[in-house]
């Protein structure tokens, strides 16, 4: 599953070029062309980095930027601001503002692309990790493979998704909704109930014979990976 990118631009030929170059690496791309829609998005739905246009109608990528970092659910969400050249007193005021990098249009794709990449890994290095762990939990994204103790564990695609997203974020709860967002994608209906349906059927293939279950049903919240799982072992 690649890592959500938010770009945030009105240049429709732009957004269209980091589009396609952006899902050609593989993200999971959405474009928004205002600042003010961009904000009602962001309360919906969390990506992993932001590219974010500094003049944008609505609302403007400065002012969006400050208002991410007031926001306890946003305060460390990558940002990198794209800047028109002649505005570099202003760049300086949306690193102040709290941008995580900035780049200057016109700026080349592949540097865009190798900032992306540098500000996901320090963001989350779990993501780009090949072999996540987890107590005795073994995930091996290269070869697909799950065991737990070493033993090979055969899971259905829907089941390694779900656990190899709880994997990206031990610990925490997220909802029925969360996950199905982030497991089966935002423009598919589902029944929130497909996801405890998933949820057993995951929990029964790691667990089977043994006593420890390493997913912690959250009353009224949701599931998480047990965080007193990974500390026991
Ligand atoms: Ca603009």
């Amino acid at each position: 599953m690649g890592a959500r990118i938010l770009v945030v631009e009105d240049e429709e030929a732009l957004t269209t070029l980091l589009r396609y170059n952006l899902d050609a690496e593989g993200y999971d791309v959405e474009t928004v062309a205002r600042g003010d829609e961009a904000d009602t998005r962001l309360k919906e739905r969390i990506p992993d980095l932001i590219v974010l246009d500094w003049m944008l109608p609505g609302l403007s990528g400065i002012e969006l930027c400050r208002r991410l970092r007031a926001r306890p659910e946003t305060k460390q969400l990558p940002i990198i601001m794209l800047t028109a050249r002649g505005e570099e007193s202003e760049r300086v005021r949306g690193l102040a503002t709290g941008a995580d990098d900035y780049i200057v249009k016109p700026f080349s794709v592949p540097e865009l692309l190798a900032r992306v990449r540098g500000l996901l890994r320090r963001a989350s290095p779990e993501r780009l990790a090949t072999v996540l762990t987890y107590g005795d939990i073994e995930m091996d994204r290269d070869k697909r493979r799950v065991a737990r103790s070493g033993q090979p564990i055969d899971l259905g695609p829907t089941e390694y998704r779900l656990l190899e997203f709880f994997l990206e974020h031990p610990g925490r709860v997220f909802s029925r909704e969360q996950l199905l967002d982030g497991v089966w994608g935002r423009d598919i209906y589902i029944d929130e109930r497909t996801v405890d349906v998933h949820i057993g059927r995951l929990r029964k293939l790691l667990n089977y014979g043994r006593e420890q279950d390493p997913i912690r049903t959250v009353r009224g919240a949701g599931y998480a990976l047990d965080d007193r799982f990974a500390k026991a072992e």
